[in-house]
């Protein structure tokens, strides 16, 4: 054992994964051996004969090489799935990454004015540029969405009733239910209405003096249709006055706007957005920062400003509160909003991409694959935008479709494992590579890994 590490060539296994690893990988190796030469399998001169060609380590290498390849890497989204949770949801702007990266590696201006030099809140810029950009009086940033519910139920419902419909107690995947997070804010549940449909009269004979909080939650994942009523907000924020009862609105998604976007418009149809959501007058209207909004992953709160301060004052805030990262990465996309870019947010350009316009990209990758051996041609095909946003909103595409000569999924498996992974759409025995997704670079990444796994095609 001592031999084997302290052999010049164990050196680089050992700057990538350490010296405690490594020797409990060396000890695996030399277990092995010693099974082999008690099975009789491995004899003195065929052991001397692998020591000679460094087998030890090489094989070392290779298994801290695979070490260091788990975790999160770079890889290759061609599975047209435009906010693919499991592949980090939106990719953000280079402007926005760019500001991200500076923040993370340098002092910031965090929780101090520059220009009074005293101290003031993290997210106070962040508020202004919600507000400019929403039309709501003061907005609020927290880690995910999911934080943003539970802050709001602990800080108006806890110890307290809130009340929802039944038709809104979603699961929104990752299990994350709104009646659990509800629970464990401490706020109980009071149901309303039926499956497919809740009327205002419901919310308002539940109302009693212990109710904190009404919330409309947008079912995000699923559609309802037929013999179906849903009550606006309008209607739910008009009997939060009345009552003063706190109400508010979990958008989800957060689809911004596209008054401005003809191409999405029509495409996004009834997906509820953040300018109408909070002109409906309820007291808040949540969402995350990386859904269809297109930025860093949070949870935004915007609202009336009572509501947000309340929501700031519950000393949980500070255990859901963003970091200089996020904060750096959100100012910057609300910037680009801002300065009326939204169709230059890489998650955003997707969904507006034509099919027409990915054709020849398709075209381009079929060519590739087929002189690479592979067996691909362009078909038409249909994307989603994943995340929950938009369900039954199928996006306009062509595909590159391959068929392996062995398993497609064993060649999903072998591009999942390069050096650059690729994720691809497996149906049947095919694979279905959807330029939607596709970064720049993104092809050349791509064709590199198939010909790195030529040999399972
Ligand atoms: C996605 C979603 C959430 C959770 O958002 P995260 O940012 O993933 O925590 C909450 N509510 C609704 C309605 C959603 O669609």
């Amino acid at each position: 054992m001592d031999a084997v590490l302290s052999d010049p060539r164990a050196a680089a296994s050992e700057q990538l994964i350490g010296r405690a690893l490594l020797a409990e990988l060396a000890g695996q190796v030399l277990e092995r051996w010693r099974a082999a030469i008690k099975a009789q399998e491995l004899d003195a001169r065929r052991l001397s004969g692998l020591l000679d060609a460094g087998e030890p380590w090489q094989t070392l290498h290779v298994l801290a090489q695979r070490e260091r390849q788990q975790g999160l890497v770079r890889c290759v989204n061609a599975t047209g799935v435009v906010l693919n949770t499991g592949l980090g949801r939106a990719p953000v702007h280079e402007q926005v990454a760019a500001a991200m990266a500076e923040a993370a590696r340098s002092y910031c201006v965090l929780e101090v004015d520059r220009f009074t030099n005293e101290r003031n809140q993290r997210d106070d810029r962040l508020s202004v540029l919600l507000s400019r950009l929403t039309g709501a009086e003061a907005g609020i940033g927290v880690n995910n969405c999911a934080a943003a519910v539970y802050l709001a139920f602990q800080t108006f419902a806890g110890g307290r009733e809130a009340i929802v419909s039944r038709g809104e107690l979603v699961e929104i995947g990752g299990s994350f239910r709104v009646p659990d997070v509800m629970a464990r804010a401490g706020a109980k549940l009071v149901e309303v209405g039926t499956t497919n449909r809740t009327r205002l009269a419901d919310y308002e004979s539940a109302l009693t003096a212990q109710t904190g909080l009404v919330v409309k939650v947008h079912s995000s994942n699923f559609r309802m249709v037929g013999f179906t009523e849903e009550t606006p907000p309008e209607e739910l924020a008009a009997l939060g006055r009345k009552h003063h009862v706190t109400t508010a609105y979990d958008l989800g998604s957060g689809l911004f706007d596209f008054a401005d976007d003809p191409q999405l418009a029509p495409l996004l149809g009834d997906e509820p957005m953040v300018l109408a959501a909070v002109a409906s007058g309820v007291d808040m209207v949540m969402y995350s920062g990386d859904k269809l909004f297109g930025g860093p992953q949070a949870g935004l709160i915007v609202g009336r400003k009572e509501t947000i301060r309340a929501l700031r004052k519950n000393p949980l805030y500070r255990a859901l509160r963003l970091d200089k990262v996020a904060i750096a990465g959100l100012e910057a996309t609300l910037n680009l909003l801002l300065a009326g870019r939204a169709a230059e947010l890489p998650a955003r350009a997707m969904l507006a991409a034509s099919a027409e316009a990915l054709r020849p990209q398709a075209e381009h990758l079929a060519q590739r694959l087929v002189e690479l051996g592979f067996t691909a041609r362009v078909v038409a095909g249909e994307s989603q935008p994943g995340s929950g946003a938009a369900p039954g909103v199928y996006l306009r595409t062509f595909v590159v479709e391959v068929t392996p000569s062995s398993s497609a999924a064993a060649l999903a498996r072998a591009l999942r494992e390069c050096d650059q992974p690729v994720f691809v759409r497996v149906q049947e025995q095919r694979q279905l590579l959807d330029p939607l997704t596709l970064l720049p670079g993104d092809a050349e990444r791509l064709l590199g890994s198939f010909a790195a796994v030529r040999s399972t095609r």
